[in-house]
């Protein structure tokens, strides 16, 4: 319980469930190798004789527990997801778990509804509270691991992270931001079924020691097609705002997590069919499945 003792201090009594996912995460997972020494920017260089140690199964104690973080656009929730999949873990999204609170009857839900209909922003103490639940239950259910989404946004969360449970890795999913905003632009939404699309079809070339990036649309079937629409605030202006305060506000919080050497940064190579591959690569994931059906 020494994890707890470092927060005494603090006032998230909540907290105390979060234990019970400490108590079993003893770091097994070292598949991934944090290679800092060249430059001060983490980037991930696959180590010769590395055994990855992702027979998560046959350890019987625990899997991953990761950190998704990346710019809105960049695609860090289909990536958590994919992996999550995998994985055999939960993606946990905070968004999700705010909304899900919001529509539900808990005892937060009453709070919340205050703080969005006046357009506060959510505190980390209800994020705390909501992400303590959402991890006691996952254990209660025997889930061992996770992918977190969305969490930790500020120093603050990632340090009060840190004194309950063990993350092993930060993926910090990369895009350059032409591209980004060039897919931002691209999102359609079919106001018939709701469906989420993209029309953009990025083909920049290589550059000043960037490779070329191509991804293809995600166009939506024939009957959507003339139904899609835009939303309101997806200009260029808010955009660009939105990507801006984002790096803002997520610098501090990759500064920590690279000085724990925890940091991995990807730059995603294209789309879905281009950076799945080498994204597995990066986490040495690239045979995991063949591990698994071995073992099995
Ligand atoms: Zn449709």
């Amino acid at each position: 319980m020494a994890a707890l003792t470092r927060l005494s201090k603090s006032s998230f009594s909540s907290l105390s469930s979060l234990s019970s996912v400490s108590r079993i995460s003893r770091s097994l997972y070292s598949g991934f190798a944090p290679d800092t020494s060249s430059h001060g920017a983490t980037s991930y260089s696959p180590r010769l004789g590395s055994t990855p140690n992702l027979a998560v199964k046959d350890t019987k104690d625990r899997s991953v527990q990761w950190v998704f973080l990346g710019s809105p656009g960049v695609g860090k929730g289909t990536y958590a997801s994919r992996l999550s999949n995998l994985l055999g873990v939960p993606h946990i999204a905070t968004g999700d778990l705010v909304r899900e609170e919001l529509a539900s009857s808990g005892p937060l839900s009453q709070e919340l509804s205050e703080i969005v209909n006046q357009g506060k922003l959510v505190s980390d103490e209800i994020i705390i509270n909501l992400l303590s639940k959402r991890l006691e239950a996952g254990g209660a259910k025997g889930e061992l691991g996770f992918i977190l989404d969305g969490f930790p946004r500020t120093i603050r969360q990632a340090e009060i992270l840190e004194g309950v449970t063990e993350i092993d890795l930060v993926l910090n999913l990369k895009l350059r931001e032409d591209v980004l905003l060039e897919k931002c632009l691209g999102r359609r939404t079919c106001s018939q079924c709701g469906g989420n699309f993209n029309v953009a079809s990025i083909n920049v070339k290589g550059a000043n020691g960037h490779p070329a990036i191509s991804m293809a649309p995600l166009l939506p079937p024939a009957h959507c097609m003339s139904k899609l629409v835009t939303r309101a605030d997806d200009t260029e202006e808010v955009i660009k705002h939105r990507i801006h305060v984002y790096n803002e506000k997520s610098r501090p919080v990759e500064e920590f997590y690279r000085s724990r050497g925890k940091l991995l940064e990807f730059d995603l190579p294209g789309g879905i069919p281009e950076s799945w591959p080498k994204l597995l690569e990066a986490l040495n994931l690239d045979d995991y499945k063949e591990k698994q059906s071995a073992a099995a």
